[in-house]
């Protein structure tokens, strides 16, 4: 049955593509809650804007006004939540923002999502009946597997390392009492790293891919051994839309690849394939620039999928070889979306105030 999904976040990195996978491949009609942050990039959603199932809204989750109109106006079946503050370096330097966002923000959005569950259960019972909050997190917030073979599991005891991690742990605890008190039907879902198309390029694979496309320093934190699991975006996308819809109400389901890999060893995979599709004299690894490491930076993530896997029935369809020829394939044949990103105009047009 068709729904409407109302996606947080939906102008940023996974929300787009959240967006994307729900317009060309289901039936349901998408409201994107954005704020148009930095982050939020709505040249991301050009291929599905101008579908009829498609509505923008520009809001501020933190906005509760907003948050009651909206959900007035929109009525969902289901609220994917995805808008955050999310570049841990930003969370180092400021971590103001990611504090009013990931925690006000969310404790505003659940707040809002409670009122509006409550008239529904008197204006329209089967669908009180069959709503659904989805809050999306990221696996940051059971801290540092340094040292061991571990893998994070539902039950890994939280212990967030950076301002941006704490933040999005106590969204999560957010989440889980609104459903525990008030009985709110809440899903979390915890992720290992995105990567894949429309990843905004202060971001780890972007910016090597871009900067060893200018013949720019590649910077490697530290010794680069920090080793994280990636999973390529559009299978996390899906996911999530399974989590979304058949999750059993007030469970966690982690999400993850199966692909650990050192960041350095990412780095010098990205340099050897564009060696292969932009051959160039000297080797793109020449470019490789070790510099300081991000204090507290955590050494080692990896995610145990197997909950998502026997549940539910997902799996990647993405390795991380597939997935990262994919994204260098990408960031080559859209040139046009990045510029604009790295010169600003994805800002100043949306705005009307051009370049
Ligand atoms: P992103 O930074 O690319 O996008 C965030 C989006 O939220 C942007 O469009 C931004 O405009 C919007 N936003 C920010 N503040 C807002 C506010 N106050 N009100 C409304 N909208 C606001 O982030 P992403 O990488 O797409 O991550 C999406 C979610 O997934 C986040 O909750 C993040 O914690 C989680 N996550 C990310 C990863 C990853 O590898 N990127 C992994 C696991 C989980």
């Amino acid at each position: 049955m068709s729904k409407t999904i109302l996606v947080t976040g939906g102008a940023g990195f996974i929300g787009s593509a959240v967006v994307r996978e729900l317009i060309n491949n289901s039936e349901h009609t998408v409201i994107n809650l954005d704020k148009l942050t930095y982050a939020g990039n709505l040249d991301s959603l050009t291929s599905v804007a101008d579908s009829p199932r498609y509505q923008f809204e520009q809001a501020d989750i933190t906005n509760a006004e907003q948050m009651d109109r909206i959900l007035a106006d929109t009525q969902p079946d289901i609220i994917m939540h995805l808008a955050a503050e999310s570049h841990v370096d930003r969370s180092i330097d400021g971590p103001a923002d990611f504090i009013q966002t990931n925690i006000v923000g969310t404790y505003t959005l659940l707040e809002a999502a409670r009122k509006y569950w409550s008239s529904l259960k008197t204006s329209d019972a089967s669908k009180a009946e069959g709503f659904r909050f989805h809050h999306i997190s990221t696996d940051e917030v059971y801290g540092d597997l340094e040292g061991t073979d571990d893998l994070f599991t539902e039950t890994t005891p939280y212990a967030p390392s950076s301002p941006y991690s704490a933040s999005k742990a106590s969204s999560d605890h957010l989440v889980r009492a609104w459903g525990r008190t008030f009985g709110l039907p809440v899903v979390i879902t915890n992720c290992s790293n995105n990567y894949g198309p429309y990843h905004f390029p202060e971001k780890l694979i972007p910016l090597m891919i871009l900067n060893a496309l200018a013949g720019k320093p590649l910077p490697v934190y530290g010794d680069g051994q920090q080793i994280r699991d990636w999973l390529y975006v559009e299978d996390h996308a899906r996911a999530l839309i399974l989590v979304a819809q058949k999750g059993n109400l007030g469970e966690t389901y982690n999400i993850g690849g199966h692909n650990e890999k050192a960041n350095l060893e990412v780095v010098k995979t990205i340099c050897d394939l564009l060696q292969e599709v932009v051959p160039q004299d000297a080797n793109y690894r020449d470019l490789i620039t070790f510099v300081t490491d991000r204090p507290g930076h955590d050494h080692r993530y990896a995610i145990d999928a197997s909950k998502i896997e026997k549940e539910l029935g997902w799996t990647p369809q993405e390795t991380f070889e597939t997935g990262l020829r994919k994204t260098v394939q990408w960031y080559l044949d859209n040139k046009p979306w990045w510029q604009k990103v790295q010169d600003g105009t994805y800002r100043g047009e949306r705005l009307g105030v051009g370049g």
